[in-house]
């Protein structure tokens, strides 16, 4: 059903003709996420420059029953962001302001719309640090973080996103603005609703507001890259190094498929000669920090590391850092289609984990990079396919199933960062059990009761 031009005529007198978009030219980038294959042509999108516009937009959506989906940069993985039929795409870029860095209370205020690197820089130029760093971090929007609960290199250490938001401001499913949380350290008056809303992938409200937590900077920063000939040996090296009670901030894992296309890419001199790469991170007071780059090398070396290289400089472990941030990109230059996974297994259960994903892609004939925060448990097996091609098409679907299988089987999570959405969606009741999974269902209805806000999406 499309539109009326009453609805759109309503929506231009809230945003400006302008920034209401039909034209389906300029609606084509807003057909899809970072998902492949999940795609639908949205039948109008709009661009909102406050929360009032934001706030007007929902209340004209319920009034005439349309679904809102809300959009950030659409750098999503699990397809979030994709339009459903008969909905508007609420799209919050421009809400693109920062509002204060409060450097006495460690905090900052800021539109949904800005772009987290831009989060991260205004906290710096102060000398604060705001951890979260998705490989996104140059493009995806803070909203978007929020709405997903993302993680990043830095998650093992600093935690995810939900760590560092103290308050939300939130357009609820009838155009109502809530404010939710503030500046106070501590805070547990009522059920903490911020919480809620926070990984909801926009079934539960649009966040056009949110209030951060800030970090002093770290004063100093150290990276080693060490490079194995097993997969099991990276994997154990990263048990150890936790078993050894210490934990940097970053501790990134690679496979032979995925350093060749980021080599091939990026140009960094990574060694191509080993079946894997880890690297390790730590930051903090600057004694700890060597004491803890010196532990870490010997434990890789024990481990079986065949080399260690140290970053000289902070621009060579700003190099090697964005190598890796460059592993998806990298390894979607060699096939049409990309399909990344998001497993978690405990720590313990990784090295099951990677052997069983290779073996997997090697017996259904599929080509698989595996890269992923091991640190935290959290694996991206990328399979390079063709979505023309239905009979691989057809293999990468199983691989998956029971790379999911085998997860749940270990006691991991079907999704470490990337959300649910509409990629997840069939294995969700599976992980959580019926009960818990029904509560989600209550949940959903007493906050979205007309099922407005992004339906379709985590919940069937
Ligand atoms: C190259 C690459 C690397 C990535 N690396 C990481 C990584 O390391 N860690 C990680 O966790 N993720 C990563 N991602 C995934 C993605 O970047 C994150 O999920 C990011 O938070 C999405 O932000 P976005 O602004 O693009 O949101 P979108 O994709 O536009 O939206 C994502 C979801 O949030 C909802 N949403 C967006 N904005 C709002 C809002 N203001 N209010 C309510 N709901 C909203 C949407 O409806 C959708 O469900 C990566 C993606 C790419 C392409």
């Amino acid at each position: 059903m499309a539109l009326s031009d009453q609805a759109l005529e309503r929506f231009a007198a809230i945003v400006g003709q302008d920034q209401v978009l039909t034209k389906p030219e300029d609606l084509i980038p807003y057909g899809f996420d970072g998902t492949a294959a999940l795609k639908r042509m949205p039948q109008v999108v709009i661009l909102p420059g406050s929360t009032e516009e934001v706030a007007a937009c929902v209340k004209v959506a319920a009034e005439l029953g349309l679904p809102v989906v809300g959009r950030g940069s659409g750098t999503g993985l699990s397809g979030g962001s994709v339009p459903v039929e008969n909905g508007i795409v609420l799209c919050l870029v421009r809400l693109n302001a920062i509002l204060e860095v409060d450097a006495r209370n460690l905090t900052m205020r800021a539109q949904a719309g800005v772009i987290t690197q831009k989060i991260a820089e205004a906290a710096a130029a102060q000398g604060l640090f705001y951890p979260p760093d998705p490989g996104s971090i140059r493009i995806s929007t803070i909203g978007g973080n929020v709405a997903e609960n993302s993680g990043g290199l830095r998650g093992l250490k600093y935690g995810v996103t939900r760590d560092y938001v103290m308050g939300l401001q939130v357009v609820l499913a009838d155009g109502e603005v809530v404010e939710l949380g503030n500046k106070c350290v501590k805070d547990v008056a009522g059920y903490s609703l911020k919480d809620l809303f926070i990984g909801s992938e926009g079934t539960l409200g649009i966040i056009t507001e949110v209030l951060l937590k800030l970090l002093p900077l770290p004063a100093a920063r150290r990276t080693l890259l060490a490079s194995f000939d097993t997969l099991e040996a990276a994997a154990e090296t990263v048990s150890a190094i936790i078993a050894a009670r210490i934990i940097p901030c970053t501790l990134e894992f690679l496979d032979q498929m995925t350093i060749q296309c980021v080599e091939d890419f990026s140009k960094v001199g990574l060694p191509t000669d080993c079946a894997a790469l880890l690297l390790m991170e730590t930051d903090g007071h600057p004694a700890a920090v060597e004491d803890e780059a010196q532990r870490m090398e010997a434990i890789a070396v024990q481990h079986g590391a065949k080399a260690v290289r140290r970053a000289a400089t902070e621009a060579e472990s700003l190099e090697l850092a964005s190598a890796r941030r460059n592993a998806f990109s990298s390894l979607a230059r060699k096939r049409p289609t990309t399909i990344l996974e998001d497993v978690t297994v405990p720590r313990s259960e990784l090295a099951v984990m990677v052997r069983f994903i290779a073996e997997t892609a090697a017996r259904h004939r599929l080509a698989v990079g595996t890269f992923g925060h091991m640190g935290d448990g959290n694996l991206h097996p990328t399979f390079l396919t063709d979505e023309r091609d239905e009979e691989e098409m057809a293999r990468v679907h199983l691989a998956l199933d029971e790379i999911v299988g085998k997860t749940l089987e270990l006691g991991g999570t079907i999704t470490g960062e990337h959300g649910i959405g509409l990629a997840k969606k069939q294995w969700l009741e599976q992980q959580m059990g019926g009960a818990a999974y029904k509560l989600l269902g209550e949940v959903k209805r007493a906050i979205d009761p007309r099922n407005l806000l992004n339906p379709g999406k985590i919940i069937s």
